[in-house]
C-alpha cells in the first residue's frame, strides 16, 4: 500500500478550498457532508459557491493568499482549474505544513479523495491509488446495491442502544445480539421503512436476551427484472444477499445470481429443453419446507413476481402454512420492452388504458380482442409468440384491423434484443422474417382517432 486509509476527524476542524469554479464546488459538496468549517479562497465564486456563501454554509476570502491562509487546517484542496496556479498554491499550503490535495495532479497530493459510499455513520471509502478510477466507481456501484439506503440509520440506532445492551448483556451475548440485529428480522424491518418495529425488536431482544434462537424462516418472492443485471431493485439484491437458498426460474439471467451470497444454495426450478418441468405444487412444497427449516428463502422470478408468474399460488401456500413472506416488486417485461423501444406505456391523447394480457390463458379461454381494444387502449401480451396466428386472425376480424399498431420486443434489455413494428396483416411475416421467438412481448395499440383540425381561411 502506497497510501493508507484513515478516517479524519472533521468536527471543529477547518478545510480550505482554493478556487472558485466547478472543481472547487465539487470538493465543497463533498466536504459539506462533514462537520468541518469550509473556507473558500478565490477572487470570485461561481453561482453554486456564491449561493452556499449567501446561505452562510461556507466562508469566503478574497484577499492575497499566503501560507497563513492554510495554517491550522485538517485538509487543503487546491482546485482553481489552472495547473500553474494550482502548483504555486500547493507550495504555499505545504509551507504552512498542510495536508494537501491538488485536483488532477496526483504527484502533488498528500491525500487522495476516495470513491465514497455514504450511509453515514457507515462510510465505505474505495481507493485504487490513482491506478483505476473506473474500477473504483464500479466497486462503488456494487456496494451501493449491497447496502440498503437506510443502513446508516440502523447503525445509528444500534449506536444509541449500545449502552442499554452493555448494561444488560455479557460481551459474548452482545456480539451475538449485534450479529442478529444486522442480519435478522430487525434489519429486514428497518430496510423496509418500519423503523419503530425494528427498534422494538432490538429493545425486546436486549431485555429478554432472546434472539437468534428458534428463528423462523421466511420467503421473499423477488422480481429479478427483465434480464439485465442492473434492472433488479436494490431491495431485491438485498434479499439475494441474505438468502440461504434461492429457487430461480428459466428466464432469470445467471448474472443476477452472481449478486447472491457465494454460499447460498441455488436451485433451478424452471423448465429447460429436454428436462422435466418442476410442477407448481412441488415448487410451493419446497418453499414451505425450506422456510420451516428456518431458512431464508428467495423465490426469484423474472420481471415482476406479481405478473404472470404464479406468485399468487405460492403466496397462498405460504399463507396457509403460516410462513412470513414478502413480495419484492421487479421491472415487468412490458415496462422493460417499452423502455427498450425508447417509448412510454401510456400516452396522453393516444392511449390511456393499459391491459396486461397473456397469449396462454388457463383452459384456453379465448380473448375477445374486438371488445378489449376500445379506442385509447394498449394491450401488452405476455407469452404470446406461439399464439400469433390466432391473434392475427382475430384482429383481422375486428373490423378495425387497420387502426391497430403492433410493436414486438423480444429479449428486451438483453444483448440479443429485437424490436419490430407491424400490423395485423403483416404480423406473421414480420415474426418469421425477424426470427422473433420467446421471450417476447407483443403490444397491440388502438389509438384514439386523431383530432381533426379544420382551418378556416379568413
Ligand atoms: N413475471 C414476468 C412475466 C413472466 S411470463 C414479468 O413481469 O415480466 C414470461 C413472459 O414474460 C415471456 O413469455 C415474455 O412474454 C415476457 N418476458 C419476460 N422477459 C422478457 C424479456 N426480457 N423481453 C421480452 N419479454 C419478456
Amino acid at each position: 500500500m502506497k497510501t493508507f486509509p484513515m478516517f479524519l476527524q472533521m468536527r471543529g476542524r477547518r478545510v480550505v478550498i482554493a478556487g472558485g469554479g466547478e472543481q472547487a464546488a465539487q470538493k465543497c459538496r463533498l466536504i459539506l457532508k462533514t462537520d468541518a468549517a469550509i473556507t473558500v479562497l478565490a477572487p470570485t465564486l461561481d453561482a453554486e459557491l456564491a449561493d452556499l456563501h449567501a446561505q452562510g454554509r461556507i466562508g469566503w476570502q478574497t484577499g492575497p493568499i499566503t501560507p497563513a491562509s492554510f495554517a491550522g487546517t485538517a485538509l487543503v484542496f487546491v482546485a482553481t482549474g489552472c495547473p500553474g496556479l494550482d502548483a504555486s498554491l500547493h507550495m504555499l499550503a505545504k509551507a504552512a505544513g498542510a495536508t494537501v490535495n491538488v485536483v488532477d495532479q496526483p504527484d502533488l497530493c498528500d491525500a487522495i479523495t476516495p470513491s465514497i459510499v455514504d450511509r453515514s455513520p457507515v462510510v465505505v471509502a474505495i481507493g485504487t491509488e490513482g491506478t483505476a478510477p473506473v474500477l473504483a466507481r464500479q466497486i462503488k456501484t456494487q456496494l451501493e446495491q449491497m447496502l440498503e439506503p437506510r443502513l446508516g440509520d440502523l447503525a445509528a440506532l444500534a449506536g444509541r442502544l449500545r449502552d442499554l445492551a452493555a448494561s444488560r448483556l455479557q460481551p459474548r451475548m452482545r456480539r451475538d445480539l449485534w450479529r442478529w440485529v444486522f442480519s435478522g428480522p430487525a434489519r429486514d424491518a428497518h430496510a423496509t421503512g418500519a423503523e419503530r418495529d425494528a427498534a422494538k425488536l432490538i429493545k425486546s431482544a436486549i431485555e429478554t436476551g432472546a434472539f437468534g434462537a428458534d428463528q423462523t424462516g421466511s420467503v421473499a418472492l423477488v422480481g429479478a427484472g427483465p434480464g439485465a443485471k442492473d434492472l433488479i431493485t436494490l431491495r431485491g439484491v438485498q434479499r439475494l444477499q441474505e438468502a440461504d437458498v434461492i429457487y430461480y426460474d428459466r428466464l432469470v439471467d445467471p448474472e443476477i445470481l452472481d449478486l447472491a451470497r457465494r454460499d447460498a444454495d441455488r436451485v433451478y426450478v424452471g423448465k429447460a429443453p429436454g428436462c422435466h418441468h418442476w410442477p407448481q405444487d412441488k415448487i410451493t412444497n419446497v418453499l414451505v419446507s425450506a422456510a420451516r427449516q428456518g431458512k431464508r428463502v428467495v423465490r426469484l422470478k423474472c420481471g415482476d413476481p406479481g405478473v404472470f408468474a404464479r406468485g399468487g399460488e405460492e403466496m397462498e401456500a405460504l399463507r396457509a402454512a403460516d410462513i412470513p413472506y414478502e413480495i419484492v416488486p421487479g421491472v415487468t417485461a412490458a415496462s422493460a420492452a417499452t423502455a427498450a423501444m425508447g417509448g412510454v406505456l401510456t400516452e396522453r391523447g393516444v392511449c390511456d388504458k393499459l391491459v396486461l394480457s397473456t397469449g396462454q390463458t388457463q383452459d384456453d379461454r379465448a380473448t375477445d380482442w374486438g371488445a378489449l381494444l376500445q379506442p385509447g387502449t394498449r394491450v401488452a401480451i405476455y407469452m404470446g409468440v406461439g399464439s400469433t396466428p390466432q391473434i392475427a386472425q382475430a384482429l383481422q376480424a375486428t373490423g378495425f384491423a387497420n387502426d391497430i399498431q403492433i410493436d414486438i420486443v423480444s429479449n428486451a434489455q438483453k444483448p440479443d434484443q429485437i424490436i419490430a413494428h407491424c400490423t395485423p396483416a403483416t404480423m406473421a411475416q414480420t415474426i418469421a422474417e425477424q426470427h422473433i421467438s420467446n421471450p417476447a412481448i407483443l403490444f397491440l395499440t388502438r389509438p384514439y382517432p386523431a383530432v381533426q383540425t379544420i382551418s378556416v381561411a379568413v
